[in-house]
């Protein structure tokens, strides 16, 4: 969600007609991946990787209007690259705002908004144009008509019956697929919005994204502020819903005040961390530590921000890192696929990570767990039971 920047701009002065072309252009620009499928891996992580049930907790693809159901040729996430990835589960995160000028260190909400070009550009419906609730149904609802003409091929999951459900009929040929929020603005400053996102189908709301809102202070805000009052009611609200906090992006604050108001465990949908790559993006050990001890997940990105590197071997390596600070149960994959960052691999590429886990010498019962058991135990505990 960097390199969107520049690009977007010139998506302002686009005629609307031009909008999935040019969407689909911003895409292929800033979705990029640095090896081309198909992927190469040894037979041995090919077996492994085959046993596994492989969940990543975050991909942004519902931003470029790409046909989810078919193979795209850019990009990272699509229905076919999932399934040849071996994914059981793929949370599908909404984004509904992004500031001019994006970076991780500091950001004005007044700077102008990127969402509001490429909504425009893409030939969004009119309401969305200004309003970040109607982003949310938006795209929520491109989700679930994706589902729907889908054949089975992609189940929407909302409660924990649908995911046993699917769990238990899994073949091969399938991958579910979760809707979560980025940032607490696509409730527009109102907590009965809460409840209309729980309708849309969200069960993953982002408190912050790359802004302040009115819930709280971003990890790339000004304020670096706390919950709000308004932010404490919206974390009730989610909890009494049965709705997981999402921790990306939280300002250190922030982090603090959920762990110390909220009753439920929060997870951190896409991160790294700083024992493998210090920067503002990623968290410190004693906050892997106080999540991890609070029975939350922290899903580690591949991307170069969260790694500081470009293949498997570094996710690979911060992953391990996780584990070792806050246990192999607590961490899972948070891929970032298709959030405007290049990526080592696309979705079709997992097997990679597996690979890169054995040869780092984690055992095959934490991989499985963090490859996809950690958020799959999770989920089932945690989403509302039907
Ligand atoms: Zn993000």
């Amino acid at each position: 969600m960097i390199a969107l920047a520049a690009l977007c701009a010139g998506l302002l002065v686009m005629p609307v007609s031009a909008g999935s072309i040019v969407t689909g252009q911003v895409s292929r620009r800033v979705n990029k991946v640095r090896a081309r499928p198909p992927y190469e891996v040894s037979p041995a992580a090919r077996a492994l990787h085959g046993r596994l049930r492989v969940a990543d907790m975050h991909a942004d693809p519902l931003l470029w209007g790409r046909d989810l159901l078919r193979r795209n040729g850019h990009g990272h996430v699509d229905v076919p690259r999932l399934i040849d990835g071996g994914v059981a589960l793929q949370v599908f995160s909404i984004v509904t705002q992004a500031p001019m000028g994006i970076n991780i260190k500091s950001n004005d909400a007044n700077r102008g908004d990127l969402i509001t070009s490429l909504a425009v550009a893409s030939g969004w419906p009119r309401k969305t144009w200004t309003s970040k609730l109607e982003r949310a149904r938006h795209q929520a609802g491109s989700f679930e008509a994706a589902a729907e003409r889908s054949g089975g091929r992609l189940v929407a999951i909302r409660t924990r019956e649908d995911l046993q459900e699917y769990l238990a009929a899994r073949g091969t040929g399938t991958v579910a697929g979760l809707l979560s929020v980025e940032g607490a603005q696509a409730l527009e400053g109102k907590l009965e919005n809460v409840e209309a996102l729980y309708v849309m189908g969200v069960r993953m709301v982002g408190l912050t994204h790359f802004v302040d809102n009115e819930a709280g202070g971003s990890a790339h805000g000004t304020s670096g502020g706390g919950l709000s009052e308004f932010g404490r009611q919206v974390l009730a609200a989610l909890e009494e819903r049965l709705m997981i906090v999402d921790l990306a992006h939280a300002s250190p604050a922030l982090i603090d005040d959920v762990l110390k108001h909220g009753k439920t465990p929060p997870v951190v949908s896409h991160t790294g961390v700083r024992g493998t790559c210090p920067n503002e993006r990623n968290l410190t050990d004693d906050q892997l530590k106080r999540i991890g001890a609070k029975g939350g997940l922290i899903s580690i990105g591949f991307w170069r921000i969260a790694t500081c590197g470009d293949d498997a071997d570094a996710a690979a390596r911060a992953i391990v890192h996780a584990a070792k600070v806050a246990g192999a149960s607590r961490v899972a994959l948070g891929s970032d696929f298709d959030g405007a960052v290049a990526q080592p691999f696309d979705a079709s590429g997992l097997p990679l990570l597996t690979e890169a886990l054995l040869e780092q010498g984690m055992p095959e019962k934490d991989i499985a767990l963090v490859m996809g058991g950690n958020v799959l135990r999770f989920l089932s505990e945690r989403l509302p039971e039907r």
